[in-house]
């Protein structure tokens, strides 16, 4: 028997179209849906590999009480009901003893089910509403927020050229890696640039390779350039743009040959390269998430984007459009309730979140805590008591300095997890949740701004679980009982969030075998944002007067860059986090067939820096600092410079997280520096 679904192993932006074979009611193959939205019958071999994904081992089973000290794996089995029963007392306890704002809301890498997460969060009382977008992608919609108004991405379909800044889709997007070779294939110019060489560099026109830490200043460079070679577009800065004369001022100094100094890059490709932004027509910039995963990553990520700015390539057929996620993650087409649902009990008369305080321009903007600021808050107590925590998908690793959050975590008296697999996080709770693949639940998916895709389960569970809102719903029951709307549980609360999108007939959505055609969507009318640009000065700010109001706290309105200092006790710069295709984060290491591709936890080294510290290709070797230590396998490699090393992540037995200090946060964001981290390297 054939059944279709869809892979929610990755980002929710993708989500590829599944066939699976169904035998004796387990899944036989899987193979990806012909003509399917975005994915068109393609799947990763993480995809490929969702049976050994869902019938993984460590899997876990049944809801779990811990009758063991925290860490030592010693649970009981209980009944849902108990289950719920003893989380509500905790958490209406803890609330009663410290307050709504002392119950934790949090959430790792899933997003399907946030807006149910936050809701309960909001509709308790807490403000503490805390996601892994704390490390993800949040630094890049607050900096197009505090610029340009509204979170933008690139028109890759239109573009004649594409910009490529630490973006590498092969590792990560098989969707957009087939769209960049697609726009290659079409005559598109690429130029890419990473201090780490990759599968996109080996494609591009023009690959451009800075010194790690120093592309910030190459980007002045090419706006400096910009300026002085007429490949600004005066006509859209005067009629569009706020701050320009103040930007040449700043990008003034930095000439190609001081760049070249600073970035290794010379002084004639940083010319060239500025011709990519305005000489071959549209442009569009492709910027990697881990752009702003560094202290001083919110400035870079900034500067690229005012090169967007600079010459125009704004609302533009093939340069940046305004995006709408409308829907979990999604763009519906047209307008939903999402926000309306999510914000029906008041986030700002809530108490302070968890890093507001500490990051005010990310309290300002958005609508949850800065997770980063958690480990540090629980170890001194913080600005008010946190007592217990509801984590859903919550994975310890992810955290700089993984180890340490999962102390500081133990501070806690009450938390409970809900995952799919059992990790360091959920040994460490109180009640363990068993949640269900996306194979084995339901869920509403938008495509493209004109599909939606209700699924089915193709298979029963194959484990005593229940899904996330199912869980979020019954705790919500017991806690927030008032809250008819979250109540009503996922089918009635989607529909009426999705209201706007004009679906007669849900039962026809939900009875077709794929996605449908959204009614009341519309494209988006190229230019309207231009017409009413939702900035302060109803103009696009290369100066952002948001920022600028917390010029005391050392925030600028245009984006600052600060030299590294030497380190000659840490001389070397690490990357951590290159994606690879069989991996996201520590979440497929588990999977056998995925495992077996990329067995062992690598650092790239170049061959040159290996040669002298008497490194061979399979050493053991140890890379450390002050925030603490890892042992990899070496492996020569000159995908990075001399003087840089590169890790991959998410390896229990060798986690580089441990390296990344959690007290140097960005002062914008609280972003993490996973990207430049001072370490040294020995062998053992
Ligand atoms: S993991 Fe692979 S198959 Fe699954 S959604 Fe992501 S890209 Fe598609």
């Amino acid at each position: 028997m054939i059944k279709h679904s869809i892979c929610d192993i990755c980002t929710p932006g993708v989500h590829c179209g599944m066939e699976l074979e169904i035998e004796d009611g387990k899944i036989a193959a899987v193979r990806g849906t012909p003509g399917f939205p975005v994915s068109d019958g393609k799947l990763c071999v993480k995809g490929l590999a969702t049976a050994q994904y869902v019938y993984r081992e460590d899997r876990i089973r049944t809801p779990m009480r811990r009758i063991g000290p925290r860490g030592s794996g010693r649970f009981e089995p209980i009944s849902w009901e108990e289950a719920f029963d003893e989380i509500a007392f905790r958490v209406n306890q803890a609330k009663d003893e410290a307050g709504p704002e002392s119950v934790l809301f949090m959430v790792g890498y899933e997003k399907w089910m946030r807006s149910w997460l936050q809701r309960l969060a909001f509709s308790f009382g807490s403000p503490n509403y805390l996601t892994e977008s704390s490390t993800c992608n949040q630094a890049r919609v607050l900096a197009w927020r505090a610029m340009c108004g509204a979170m933008f991405g690139p028109d890759m379909g239109h573009a004649s050229v594409c910009v490529g800044w630490g973006y590498n889709p092969a590792g990560s997007q098989h969707v957009a890696y087939s769209g960049l070779k697609k726009f290659k294939q079409r005559g598109g110019k690429l130029l890419i640039i990473d201090p780490r060489r990759c599968e996109a560099s080996e494609i591009a026109d023009l690959y451009l390779q800075p010194k790690n830490g120093t592309d910030h200043v190459l980007a002045y460079a090419i706006a400096r350039e910009l300026f002085t070679t007429n490949g600004v577009n005066e006509e859209f800065l005067q009629k569009y743009v706020y701050g320009a004369k103040e930007y040449r001022a700043l990008v003034d100094p930095f000439t190609p040959e001081y760049a070249q100094i600073v970035t290794g890059i010379p002084a004639e490709d940083i010319r060239l390269a500025a011709t990519y932004f305005h000489a071959y027509g549209p442009m569009c910039i492709q910027c990697g998430n881990g752009i702003p995963h560094r202290t001083g990553g919110f400035d870079l990520y900034r500067s690229i984007i005012s090169l967007a700015v600079l010459t125009g390539n704004i609302d533009t057929v093939g340069g940046a459009l305004p995006s709408s996620m409308s829907f979990a993650h999604c763009n519906t087409g047209t307008a939903s309730r999402e926000r309306e649902f999510i914000l029906a009990h008041k986030f700002r008369t809530l108490k302070t979140a968890v890093g507001a305080n500490r990051f005010p321009l990310w309290n300002e903007m958005l609508t949850e805590g800065q997770g980063m600021a958690l480990t540090k808050w629980l170890e001194s107590g913080g600005e008010y008591p946190l007592k217990a925590a509801l984590c859903f998908g919550v994975n310890h690793m992810m955290y700089p300095q993984s180890e340490r959050f999962l102390r500081a975590m133990d501070r806690l008296d009450f938390v409970v997890s809900t995952d799919l697999f059992w990790t360091e996080m959920c040994r460490h709770s109180d009640i363990v949740l068993p949640a269900l693949s996306s194979v084995e639940r339901s869920e509403i998916k938008c495509y493209s701004g004109k599909y939606i895709y209700y699924t089915s389960p193709a298979i029963a569970p194959f484990v005593d679980g229940k899904d996330d809102v199912e869980i979020i719903t019954e705790i919500a029951k017991r806690i927030v009982p008032d809250d008819e709307l979250l109540c009503s549980g996922y089918d009635a609360s989607a529909r009426w969030m999705l209201e706007p999108l004009g679906i007669e007939n849900w039962d026809e959505v939900k009875a077709a075998e794929g996605p449908v055609l959204i009614p009341n969507s519309k494209p988006y009318e190229i230019g309207s944002y231009l017409r009413n640009i939702p900035t302060p000065t109803g103009k696009i700010e290369l100066c952002s007067t948001i920022i600028d109001k917390y010029g005391q706290i050392g925030l600028t309105g245009v984006p600052h860059w600060v030299k590294p200092e030497e380190n000659r006790e840490f001389p070397f710069v690490a990357m951590t986090g290159a994606r690879i295709v069989y991996a996201i984060h520590s979440r497929c290491h588990k999977v056998p067939s995925l495992r077996r591709m990329r067995p062992e936890p690598l650092v790239d080294i170049n061959p040159s820096d290996a040669a002298a510290l008497g490194i061979q290709q399979g050493d053991d070797v140890e890379i450390y600092n002050i925030a603490g230590s890892v042992v990899m396998k070496a492996n020569l490699s000159n995908v990075v410079a001399a003087g840089e090393i590169s890790m991959y992540h998410g390896y229990e037995e060798a986690n580089c997280n441990e390296l990344i200090d959690v007290d140097l946060l960005d002062p914008y964001t609280g972003f993490p520096s996973y990207k430049q981290v001072q370490c040294n390297i020995r062998k053992v």
